[in-house]
């Protein structure tokens, strides 16, 4: 049984779920899922994410009297100062700014302390501090979900640059080459990022490319093309979904070389739905198309899968709520990136995913 005040629950908040998870120190005792109220009413999803962390002190057999601190992983821009995001358009009843950390702590008993941050970066902080990436102090992290985001840990530190610094997803990969979501062409994200992926396979289905993925979606009862739907069908062999995924690998792996020759990092870690459930062929074709690329081929950096999952958010999440004044482990003491990082950081932190 943890003593008063010892628990830290992070919420991973997507369009679809939220995950939470409860931890004391880096070991995780409880966990939830719930689905994202689909009302488009923003109460619901605050109340879901109360939910969600009760759920996650109930499987950690503790309450809210041991609750020390929360921290919510969120889609969007976030200003980690205020706590507050916008242009979270992907969830529900998330329109104009939203003040999700006092909106949170509110519905939690005794005003709990809210931390909240951009959904990839949290993950990343968890896969470095108890995931696939504890044995490195230089690390890239690259999401594949809706879009593509991007993490970096240098020297033991969470990197932001201004705020904005990891945002692969928007490394150009092909000049003029697809539309990308954010308006330019040719980006990462145009190539492995799930929502301009569904827009590809779309646009060559209605010009007559012949596809099963829009048949296994309903009979998945998706309305998208999620990455079990691709899973599936790339088992049925079905020519588009392999062409996609070829494509998403040869663009994700020219972007890990153009990243790690600037970089020099020990590991890149490849997470987020769409990367978890590819898993490691995928990496290892991106792997193979990065070392084509590398100055340094000699010594290409670790690719790696997440061990953390999709757990990872809420992990990091709950690692980045932890105050920093708490005891130290032996972890931060050796200079890794705690939560201090985010006290620290005066400049505004805006971030998109
Ligand atoms: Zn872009």
């Amino acid at each position: 049984m943890a003593e008063r005040r010892q628990v830290c629950v992070g919420v991973d908040l997507g369009g679809t779920k939220i995950q939470a998870a409860a931890l004391k120190g880096n070991r995780v005792l409880g966990t939830a899922r719930l689905q994202t109220p689909q009302s488009g009413v923003l109460e619901d999803v605050i109340g879901a994410i109360a939910e969600s962390v009760e759920g996650s002190l109930q499987e950690a057999g503790v309450g809210q009297a041991d609750l020390q601190a929360v921290g919510v992983g969120t889609p969007g821009e976030v200003d980690v100062p205020r706590g507050t995001v916008s242009r979270a358009a992907n969830v529900p009843g998330f329109d104009g700014e939203v003040p999700l950390g006092s909106l949170v702590s509110a519905s939690l008993d005794g005003g709990v302390p809210v931390r909240v941050d951009n959904d990839v970066r949290v993950g990343v902080l968890g896969e470095f501090r108890a995931g696939a990436g504890r044995p490195f102090r230089n690390l890239l992290g690259i999401w594949l979900g809706t879009g593509v985001g991007g993490g970096l840990v240098l020297g033991g530190k969470v990197h932001d640059g201004r705020g904005g610094a990891g945002e692969i997803g928007h490394l150009v990969v092909k000049p003029g080459g697809r539309q990308c979501s954010c308006g330019r062409r040719g980006c990462l994200e145009a190539y492995a990022g799930r929502a301009c992926m569904e827009q590809r396979a779309r646009d060559k289905h209605a010009r007559g490319s012949r596809t099963r993925l829009f048949e296994i979606m309903r009979e998945e009862s998706k309305e998208r093309l999620t990455s079990g739907v691709y899973a599936r069908a790339l088992k049925e062999k079905d020519k588009l979904a392999e062409e996609l995924i070829a494509d998403a690998a040869w663009a994700l792996g020219i972007a890990m070389a153009s990243a790690q020759n600037l970089l020099d990092v020990e590991a890149i870690v490849v997470g987020g739905g769409l990367g978890d459930r590819l898993g490691r062929r995928f990496l290892d074709r991106a792997a193979e198309r990065m070392r084509r690329h590398l100055l340094n081929s000699a010594d290409p950096p670790a690719a790696l899968a997440t061990e953390l999952g999709d757990l990872s958010g809420a992990v990091g999440a709950a690692l980045l709520a932890k105050p920093a004044s708490r005891p130290a482990r032996p972890r931060q003491e050796d200079g890794r990136a705690g939560s201090s990082r985010t006290a620290s950081r005066a400049g505004a932190a805006r971030r998109k995913t």
